[in-house]
């Protein structure tokens, strides 16, 4: 039995991001059941820093993650992890109230956002169909991550302060004796008086293998799909440019178009509630992806290069949970990132070693107005043990 201050399990960007930052306190082993790192959600992303989605905890988690991103620590990737993207949320003009709904919201966290009228938003999209926008708004400093190397920089981070990553190392089996779990995998037996549960989509079973209480961890589907899309002749040229689109989303959230190495990233935006499991895209949702991305594009998509699914996982009030379980001593959530688990990683990372060690919420994060109570296991147990009205 291998004996060490932290055991994490899962590997993807949470129990990556969250064991690098432990191993500043202690001795961690993270735990992965798959042969490689980052092979469910982590791998499956849209690559999106984004200050303008999710729920205002999420935000506030996402701005304290961009110092992080703009200048990691000395040797943590080769080139910067963020590079500009921008992102339009567009609206037709049944849609107008949703779009001035998203700038008021989006302004009081993100003062760098701006409202376009139809024509600035026709300039700056000149790929969506003339009339279809009635008008956007612009959030200019969204960027795209490198989710590879930001992954990659925590786990070599890891490694270097002493941590370690085992690899086909499912956990079938967690008990708490004389106060240390011990936890069974296929690579051996490991014991911890802290274990952290980063197990993305499977959050709840692990929470279940160490008799806690689930706390209602839903994964659900999102596929995305990659085109060559196809202009009208006379309009190839519009692809010279694909490169310095920035990403459309749709004010409602029915659809998003990304340029993704020379060709377009979409998805219909969908979230299917499944079972946790390695998710394959169904044929409906890439047609569904494809409709509404053709309503509103001046091409048509003829051919689908890529596809894929990846599993978004959310508890009920969709703010992720970091904190250590009510009832199960030395059980510590890291779940539900839901969207906006690659945006987060820094600063919930910080936030997750600094309460897993005893200690208060990180100042700068707090200070956004995020509180222990935000993040709390114990806010979806208490919603699950009072009585329906
Ligand atoms: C299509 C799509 C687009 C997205 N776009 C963005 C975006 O633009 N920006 C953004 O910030 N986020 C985005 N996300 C969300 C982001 O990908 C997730 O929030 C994030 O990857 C969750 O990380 P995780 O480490 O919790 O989960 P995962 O990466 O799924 O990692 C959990 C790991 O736990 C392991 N595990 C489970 N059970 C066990 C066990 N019993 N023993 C050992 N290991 C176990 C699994 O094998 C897995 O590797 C997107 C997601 C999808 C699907």
């Amino acid at each position: 039995m291998e004996r060490v201050d932290f055991l994490v399990i899962g590997a993807g960007i949470a129990g990556a991001s969250a064991g690098c930052e432990l191993a500043a306190f202690g001795r961690v082993v993270v735990l992965e059941r798959e042969e490689r790192a980052g092979y469910h959600s982590t791998g499956r992303s849209a690559a999106l820093y984004t200050q303008t989605y999710g729920p205002p905890v999420v935000r506030a988690l996402t701005v304290a993650s961009r110092p992080f991103f703009d200048d990691p620590p000395a040797g943590f990737a080769g080139h910067p992890l963020l590079t500009p993207r921008g992102v339009l949320l567009v609206g037709r003009a049944d849609q107008s109230a949703a779009l001035d709904a998203a700038f008021a919201q989006a302004r009081r966290l993100t003062p760098s956002v701006s409202r376009l009228d139809a024509d600035e938003t026709a300039a700056r999209a000149p790929w969506l169909r003339p009339g279809y926008a009635a008008g956007a708004v612009a959030e200019p400093e969204a960027m795209d991550i490198d989710v590879h190397a930001l992954h990659a920089g925590y786990l070599r981070r890891l490694k270097a302060h002493g941590g370690r990553l085992v690899t086909d190392a499912g956990v079938h089996a967690l008990h708490r004796r004389a106060g240390q779990w011990e936890a069974e995998t296929a690579a051996g037996r490991f014991a911890a008086p802290v274990v952290i549960n980063a197990a993305g989509a499977w959050a709840d079973r692990v929470a279940a293998l160490a008799g806690a209480r689930p706390l209602g961890v839903v994964p659900k589907r999102r596929t995305a799909v990659v085109f060559d899309p196809a202009f009208p002749a006379g309009e190839a040229g519009t692809m010279a440019t694909i490169a310095s689109w920035p990403m459309v989303v749709d004010v409602d959230e029915r659809f998003y178009a990304k340029p993704d190495a020379g060709r377009l990233l979409a998805s219909p935006a969908d979230e299917t509630p499944v079972e946790p499991c390695d998710v394959q895209p169904e044929e409906w949702d890439v047609a569904v992806a494809v409709e509404r991305v053709e309503e509103a594009a001046r091409f048509a998509v003829r051919r689908i290069a890529h596809r894929w699914a990846g599993l978004r996982s959310f508890v009920a009030d969709k703010v992720p949970v970091a904190g250590f379980d009510p009832d199960a001593d030395g059980f510590f959530w890291l779940a539900g990132q839901g969207g906006y688990g690659i945006q987060t990683a820094p600063a919930l990372s910080r936030t997750a070693a600094a309460l897993a060690t005893g200690g208060a919420i990180p100042d700068d994060v707090a200070a956004l107005g995020v509180t222990a109570g935000d993040l709390a296991p114990a806010r979806l147990v208490r919603e699950a043990k009072e009585p329906m009205p």
